[in-house]
């Protein structure tokens, strides 16, 4: 009775033990899981067909996401677990024939990015791309250059493609002169829409837009591959604002990614939304509505800001631009040009 009673609890304490073990593997199963279907999402968008292929490597505005100083509620959580798929606007170029890489923009995000843009290009010998292309002299989009020099990875000539008043604020201003008397890149000249033969498969040419120039001017870029063509404006003032029509220029290309930066009003306290220098989500739409399906689906909407509800795969307002015929860019994307 004595024994049987402490049979019986060894039993229990047995299966107990075992249950444990069991529920602890089905745990670490589960979340292996769920960490090799992020990869294989991950990798399943990283996967590249043609020759040519742009990938994006980042969709949020200058000052990302979670947003410094940012109080309310889209960036309370991020503080503490920030969302990896977040990072600055940038596009990535690889041509596989002509084994090599561009970056469009320089962020702050430009570690990973670099990264990224390399794990598309396994023929890559180098970590650093064949040429960085820079907009403008904004936060976002080129003080990531400081990872190039000598308080990081000291590369070695990294061609920096610049317009002619960003090359001199590079020149003549600190730390960025030094990048260039160090060697670490090699400041390139461009001029407005002259077309630059990159590749044997591969032409850039860059577009002025106007945007706040306090530093250099601002362009656009038109990237084209053997096959298709993008467009990449990731900051400009109102579209009436620009000399050339944006509707004519998204028919001359295959995508369009497109400022993004505010959805509507709301995020920014209903202010006017004609005084903010951004042509808003809901003023693109409005201008874009009449445009046959095949156009509309050339455009990615891209530099979100923290506020904006695009950056939520599952807001409202991401349903009624994606319903509207519209795309939103998503990190990882690919298109082959
Ligand atoms: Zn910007
Ligand atoms: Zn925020
Ligand atoms: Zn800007």
């Amino acid at each position: 009775m004595h024994e049987g009673v402490i049979i019986t609890k060894h039993i229990r304490k047995s299966i107990v033990y075992y249950f444990s073990v069991l529920t602890i593997f089905l745990i670490i199963v589960i979340a292996c899981a769920e960490d090799i279907q992020n990869i294989d999402e991950v990798d399943n968008n990283i996967k590249s067909t043609g020759n040519v292929s742009l990938i994006v490597l980042g969709t949020v505005q200058d000052a990302g996401s979670p947003h410094a100083g940012c109080t309310k509620d889209c960036c309370a959580d991020l503080f503490e677990s920030p969302d990896k798929k977040r990072m600055v606007v940038s596009l990535g170029l690889t041509d596989k024939k002509n084994r090599k890489t561009y970056l469009f923009e320089a962020t702050p995000d430009l570690p990973r990015q670099m990264k990224s843009l390399n794990t598309l290009a396994p023929f890559m010998q180098q970590e650093t791309p064949n040429g960085i292309f820079l907009t403008h002299a904004h936060i976002g989009h080129y003080t990531g250059l400081m990872y190039l020099g000598k308080e990081s990875m000291s590369a070695k000539s990294v061609p920096v493609y610049t317009m002619p008043k960003m090359k001199s604020f590079l020149e003549n201003n600190g730390p960025w002169d030094q990048l260039i008397a160090l060697k670490n890149i090699e400041v390139q000249p461009i001029d407005n829409e002259v077309e630059l033969m990159l590749t044997s498969s591969l032409k850039v040419k860059s577009i002025t837009v106007p945007h706040r120039d306090e530093y250099s001017e601002t362009v656009g870029y038109v990237i084209s591959g053997p096959n298709k063509s993008a467009l990449f404006i990731p900051d400009i003032d109102k579209w009436e604002k620009w000399d050339k029509d944006i509707i004519d220029e998204i028919a001359k290309v295959n995508y369009a990614f497109l400022d993004a930066t505010f959805f509507d009003g709301e995020e920014i306290n209903n202010r006017d939304i004609s005084q903010i220098p951004h042509p808003f989500v809901i003023e693109s739409m409005a201008k874009f509505e009449s445009l046959p399906a095949d156009q509309k689906a050339k455009i990615y909407f891209t530099h979100l800001n923290h506020t904006n509800p695009l950056l939520n795969p599952n807001s409202e307002k991401t349903k009624i631009v994606l319903e509207n015929g519209f795309n939103i860019a998503r990190l990882n994307q690919v298109f082959d040009l």
